[in-house]
């Protein structure tokens, strides 16, 4: 059986910390308590410090995380495909 996952990676120096991606995709993104700016929730959160989150997340949780992706003004979320 193959397991897809997706990885997100949130550059948060260029997060201007506009709340869009977290209002679209609760599920997966928030904006830390650390910074103010986007991260990956700490449930799929697989690092995450000042200049970077990254995450791993579940096929199912895909849309909602493109979707917060697509709204960011300044295309500070990338989704890349994991296989297993
Ligand atoms: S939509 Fe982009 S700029 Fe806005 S909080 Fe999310 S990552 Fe940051």
């Amino acid at each position: 059986m193959i397991l897809v996952k997706y990885r997100i990676v949130i550059d948060r120096v260029a997060c201007i910390a506009c709340g869009a991606a977290p209002a679209t995709c609760p599920e997966v993104y928030e904006l830390g308590l650390d910074n103010g700016k986007n991260k990956v929730v700490d449930r799929y959160s697989v690092k995450t410090d000042d200049n970077i989150s990254i995450g791993e997340i579940p096929e199912e949780l895909y849309g909602c995380a493109k979707a917060g992706a697509d709204v960011c003004p300044v295309n500070a979320i990338k989704i890349e495909k994991v296989e297993e």
